[in-house]
């Protein structure tokens, strides 16, 4: 089968890649090793993940999309080139036409930059869309229709909240709070509280077993691992979801702050719309336990998550791609 579209969410924390009619074939982490020596790229995704922590001083591998905004073209157009080249097989007789996500708050010349890459990785035609856009395709909206609808999506680097009309963004703001912060201030209440060090791993996992975003009545419990800060030895304690909860309502509160912004520079036609239809909320993070209940709770506004959060963004580029004339107005 010849690969003709292919769609890229080019997450701060995954990246996934879309062909119509098959669905996500490719979900790697958004990590590329660098040798230090050459600039050379050795390795992208899955692979360079491996080397996150355990490369010697001659490699470093990181997150290029860390805080959700391209830090290096160079870096991206050869993430774009290894996952367009493994997207398409083979077979590759007939350059694709690619459609990127990109964060709404990108400039035109950080826009064109992205399709510039795109064009060099091997695409024949590059869409460029914003990525509140895509989420909210992705989640089902009729984003085409005169009538506000609110997106939230909480990733890993970075929260975007927007409201989209008539094909566009009318209005939307971003902070760099999203699960990344919440794992680093689950490591970081653990080591004041039970003066023990976890790794970036571990508080992960803890927030996604029994971490809570209210305070549960039947609370969970998990043993963790770590170092212990004063004997400097391996010990193991018992955390709690209601301590994650008090741990990470910073972070919360932040991700909220910047959805009462939108909500404020929203136009009163289009929050009353928002009130009636109520928000969406998208991203890995969405799935944190209770985030819609905390946000539908501090707003005033109904919440309800999208169906596979994970995968709205994406999902939204194979939707677009197949009907480009339908979503024409959003490509701009
Ligand atoms: P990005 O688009 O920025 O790459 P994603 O939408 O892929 O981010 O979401 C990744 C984030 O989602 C990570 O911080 C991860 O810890 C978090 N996440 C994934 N599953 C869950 C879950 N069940 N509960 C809470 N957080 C989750
Ligand atoms: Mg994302």
């Amino acid at each position: 089968m010849f690969i003709k579209k292919i769609g890229i969410d080019l997450g701060t924390a995954n990246t996934l890649v879309f062909i119509p009619k098959k669905g996500v074939i490719i979900n790697e982490p958004t990590v590329v090793a660098v040798s230090l020596e050459d600039n050379r790229i050795l390795a992208v995704g899955n692979e360079a993940k491996k080397m996150l922590g355990r490369t010697p001083e001659t490699i470093i591998a990181s997150r290029p999309m860390r805080d959700g905004v391209i830090a290096d073209y160079r870096i991206t157009e050869s993430m774009l080139y290894y996952f367009i080249k493994k997207a398409s097989g083979k077979m590759r007789i007939l350059r694709p036409e690619v459609m990127v996500a990109v964060p709404a708050g990108i400039t035109s010349t950080e826009r064109r930059a992205v399709i510039d890459a795109t064009m060099r990785a091997g695409a024949r035609a590059a869409y460029v869309v914003k990525e509140p856009i895509l989420a909210a395709i992705g989640a089902g909206i009729p984003i085409n229709e005169p009538a506000g609808h609110m997106i939230i999506d909480v990733g890993g680097g970075t929260s975007e909240v927007a409201v989209i009309s008539l094909g566009g963004v009318v209005s939307c703001c971003s902070t760099k709070v999203g699960g990344n912060k919440i794992d680093q201030a689950i490591a970081d209440f653990i080591k004041k509280k039970h003066n023990l060090a976890v790794g970036e791993r571990t508080a992960e996992e803890i927030k996604i077993k029994i971490g809570s975003a209210m305070p549960l009545d039947i609370e969970e419990s998990m043993e963790i691992r770590g170092r212990d800060l004063v004997t400097g030895l391996p010990q193991t304690i018992e955390i709690k979801s209601n301590e994650i909860c008090q741990a990470i309502g910073e972070q919360l509160r932040q991700i909220i702050q910047t959805i009462k912004n939108v909500l404020q520079e929203t136009p009163p036609e289009l929050s009353a719309d928002v009130m009636d239809r109520g928000m969406i909320l998208s991203g890995g993070s969405g799935l944190l336990r209770n985030l819609d209940k905390l946000i539908s709770e501090a707003t005033g506004v109904p919440c309800r998550i999208a169906n596979d959060p994970l995968y709205c963004v994406v999902k939204g580029t194979g939707i677009a791609l197949e009907h480009l004339d339908v979503y024409k107005r959003s490509l701009r």
